[in-house]
């Protein structure tokens, strides 16, 4: 059995819960804070605070609210149905413009619900909506990109990696002192001393058959930090069924867990039919010894 780490991210009492408790989840890993829900049928929503994002919205606690980045996988409730509540509440507290990626044939639907729900509540939500179409690099920030891919769910659904560039010495300069580097700047040659390197930091994996594992690129294997549904971990829902509605049990993820060359490995999306207590022995039980460490469980 390997040993996994677990967060106990679950409130003892999940219907006396209310937004603005200060009890959400958290997850610190690599550096980046993971915030958030996510039960399979009812509600996911992961945050990644310190790069001011969040995955989906079907969940809504303040570090959802305080993500200006929305980017959602698909149109179930269970991953966008606090949409309306998001943008109402950022609108309540005068919060600045929020920006909803979303897969292409989501825009139009989507646009015209929010416009028709503006007209119901006699609301204006400050918010755009942008496509983010599979393959297509969407610039974030400066040096932030975020890579949509096609995932194999229904409807359309695309899981999300983001990627950081950064400046490096060419490996002909490394031997240069911090000094001879100083030295050099203003000089018109001083740019070539530097390659620009990416790195993948987060990749998201909401719903999907195994196909969408296999067609993963190659950047969400290496990122530092991937998450991955696990939506059933044994055979208590027929497997059948579990590939009617699209989905991956763990047996999927543990037989390619070699692709994996990053960080964390995190597992979320686990179904109502596991008790919180029941999903860190069950995974564990699985796992194989040596990726105990990597592999962590966001209940
Ligand atoms: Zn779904």
């Amino acid at each position: 059995m390997g040993i996994l780490r677990i967060a106990r991210t679950c409130p003892p009492d999940r219907t006396t819960r209310a937004i603005g408790d200060g009890d959400m989840p958290n997850l610190s890993l690599a550096g980046y804070t993971l915030a958030g829900e996510s039960v399979a049928g009812i509600g996911t929503a992961i945050a990644v605070r310190e790069l001011r994002l969040c995955f989906d919205l079907g969940h809504l606690s303040p570090p959802i609210l305080a993500a200006s980045n929305v980017f959602i996988s698909h149109g179930h409730t269970d991953h966008c149905g606090e949409l309306l509540n998001y943008l109402a509440t950022r609108a309540l507290e005068s919060r600045n413009l929020a920006t909803l990626f979303v897969p292409p044939s989501l825009a139009a639907p989507l646009s015209s619900i929010l416009s028709e729900w503006q007209k119901m509540a006699e609301s204006k939500f400050d918010y755009r909506i942008v496509m983010a179409c599979p393959d297509a690099p969407i610039p974030l920030r400066a040096s932030l990109t975020v890579t949509p891919f096609s995932l194999f769910h229904r409807p359309d659904t695309q899981g999300y990696v983001v990627e950081e560039s950064v400046r490096k010495l060419r490996p002909e300069f490394r031997s240069l002192t911090p000094e001879d580097i100083v030295q050099r700047k203003g000089r018109p040659d001083f740019d070539e001393l530097f390659e620009i390197r990416s790195r993948a930091l987060v990749a998201y994996v909401p719903d999907t058959l195994p196909e969408g594992l296999d067609a993963l690129p190659e950047t969400a294997w290496r990122s530092r930090i991937l998450l991955v549904e696990a939506s059933f971990l044994d055979d208590r829902k027929p497997l059948d069924a579990v590939r009617a509605g699209r989905h991956l049990v763990l047996d999927d993820i543990l037989a390619r867990l070699g692709r994996f060359t990053g960080e964390h490995l995190v597992l979320f999306h686990f179904s109502r039919i596991y008790s919180p207590e029941e999903v860190g022995p069950l995974v564990a039980s699985k796992l194989p010894a040596q990726w105990g460490g990597r592999v962590v469980c966001f209940l």
